[in-house]
C-alpha cells in the first residue's frame, strides 16, 4: 500500500492523516498539541482507538519526530510515499500544488506579509518534516491556489493600482481545498461533468467562506486578502465597513493590532452573542430564550443567504448549493434559516431531509421542483492526497 502522509501545522499545534488516496477513510489521524507549552502531547487516533503521549519536547520539529515514532511502532513508516504540506497563502505565486524545493520554501516565505499568523507555522512544520522524512518527496498544497482562476473583476479591490502591482493587495481567497473538494463531489454525486457544472459551495466551520464554482473552477469567492473578509464566523467579523479601523482608533484610542484582535478573534457569533463561537451553544441557548444568542444566529444566516444570491451572479445557472464543514453538515436549523430568505430564488426547503442530515451524510435538502442545495461533508486531507498524488504521478 502506497499512503501519503497529511500535514497541517498550526502555530501551536499539528495535525495529521495518514491516507491511502483512493480510500476515503483515514488509515490514521493525530494532532500534536500544547507544542511550546510544558507538557507537549500526541494523540493518535487508529482502528483501536485514541491514544495520548507526551511528545520528547517543545517545537514543530520533535512534534515530527513523534509522528515518525507513531508510525514506526505500528508498521507504517515503510509504506508512506510522499508527504502533502497544507499551506495558508501561496500569494500569486502558486496557482496550484508544488513540489517543495528549497526555492519553494523561499517564495512561501515571501508570502509570510499576506499571512502572518498561517504561513510560519506552515514553514516550521515543512522544515521540520523534511528532517523527519529527507528521502520523501514534499508537496505544498495552497489553500489560495484553487482561487487562481478567479477573473480580475472578482479579485480585485477599487483601491489604488500601485497597491496591487506593488504590494499583492487583492482578493485571494481561502479553504481552496475544501471548495474544491466537495463540487467534485457534488459533481460525481449529481453525475454531471465537472466542466459543465455550477456550483455555490459553502464552508461553513470556524471559518466560513462562500465561492462561486464553474466548471470546476473557482470564479468568485468571500474571504479576500486575508481570511477576514465575507461572512460571520466563529470569532471574525466577516465584511465591516473599511471605516470601522479608524473610527475605533480614533474614539476609543485602539492601535491596529487592538483593532485587528478585535475584528478576528472578539467578534462573529462570539462577539455577537456575548456568549460563544459554537453553534450548539448558540442554538441551546436560542431555544431558552438568549437574546444575543438568537440575533447572532440571524446575523449569521442573513448574511450568509445574502451571500449565496451574490455568488449566483458569476456562475449564469445553479446546480446546487451545498453547505459543508461542520456548521454547514451538521446545523438543520442554520440550513433552514438561510433557505428561507432565498425564496426569491425559489429554494424550498425539504424538512424531514433537511433534519435527517447530519454529519459524515451527504444529500439533498430541498424539497421537489426547488432549486437543489445539497449537504456534502468535506475532506480537506483526501483532496490534499489527490493534489500530492497528481503532482507527483
Ligand atoms: P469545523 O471547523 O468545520 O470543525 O467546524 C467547527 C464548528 O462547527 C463548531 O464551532 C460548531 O459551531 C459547528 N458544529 C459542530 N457540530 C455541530 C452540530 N452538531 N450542530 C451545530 N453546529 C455544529
Amino acid at each position: 500500500m502506497s499512503l501519503i502522509l497529511v500535514l497541517n501545522c498550526g502555530s501551536s499545534s499539528l495535525k495529521f492523516a495518514l491516507l491511502e488516496p483512493s480510500n476515503p477513510s483515514t488509515v490514521l489521524s493525530g494532532l500534536a498539541e500544547k507544542l511550546f507549552e510544558d507538557e507537549p502531547r500526541l494523540i493518535v487516533t487508529d482502528g483501536e482507538g485514541k491514544q495520548a503521549g507526551p511528545l520528547p519536547g517543545q517545537g514543530h520539529a520533535l512534534a515530527m519526530r513523534g509522528i515518525l515514532e507513531a508510525l514506526r511502532s505500528r508498521g507504517l513508516l515503510e509504506q508512506v510515499s510522499s508527504v502533502g504540506h497544507r499551506v495558508v497563502h501561496g500569494g500569486e505565486r502558486f496557482r496550484q500544488a508544488t513540489r517543495i524545493t528549497p526555492e519553494v520554501v523561499a517564495q512561501i516565505e515571501a508570502c509570510v506579509p499576506l499571512a502572518p499568523l498561517h504561513n510560519p507555522a506552515n514553514l516550521e512544520g515543512i522544515r521540520g518534516a523534511m528532517e523527519a522524512f529527507p528521502g520523501l518527496p514534499h508537496v505544498a498544497v495552497f489553500d489560495t491556489a484553487f482561487h487562481q482562476t478567479m477573473p480580475p473583476h472578482a479579485y480585485r479591490y477599487a483601491l489604488p493600482e500601485v497597491l496591487y502591482r506593488e504590494h499583492g493587495v487583492r482578493r485571494y481567497g481561502f479553504h481552496g481545498t475544501s471548495h474544491q473538494y466537495v463540487t467534485r463531489r457534488a459533481a460525481e454525486l449529481l453525475g454531471i461533468p465537472l466542466e459543465h457544472s455550477a456550483f455555490v459551495s459553502a464552508h461553513l466551520g470556524n471559518g466560513c467562506s462562500i465561492t462561486a464554482v464553474k466548471g470546476g473552477r473557482s470564479v468568485d469567492t468571500s474571504m479576500g486578502l486575508t481570511p477576514l473578509e465575507g461572512l460571520v464566523m466563529g470569532t471574525r467579523s466577516g465584511d465591516v465597513d473599511p471605516g470601522i479601523h479608524a473610527f475605533l482608533a480614533e474614539n476609543l484610542g485602539l492601535s491596529l493590532r487592538e483593532v485587528t484582535e478585535v475584528l478576528n478573534k472578539g467578534s462573529g457569533l462570539l462577539g455577537l452573542s456575548g456568549l460563544s463561537n459554537d453553534v450548539r451553544e448558540l442554538e441551546r441557548a436560542a431555544a431558552e430564550g438568549h437574546t444575543g444568542a438568537g440575533l447572532a444566529l440571524e446575523v449569521f444566516c442573513y448574511r450568509l443567504a445574502k451571500y449565496v444570491a451574490a455568488m449566483c451572479v458569476p456562475l449564469g445557472r445553479l446546480d446546487a448549493l451545498i453547505f459543508t464543514g461542520g456548521i454547514g453538515e451538521n446545523s438543520s436549523l442554520v440550513r433552514e434559516k438561510v433557505l428561507g430568505q432565498l425564496g426569491i430564488l425559489g429554494f424550498r426547503l425539504e424538512p424531514e431531509q433537511n433534519a435527517r442530515t447530519v454529519r459524515g451524510q451527504a444529500g439533498p435538502i430541498t424539497a421537489e421542483g426547488s432549486p437543489l442545495a445539497l449537504v456534502v461533508p468535506t475532506n480537506e486531507e483526501l483532496m490534499i492526497a489527490w493534489e500530492t498524488q497528481a503532482l507527483l504521478a
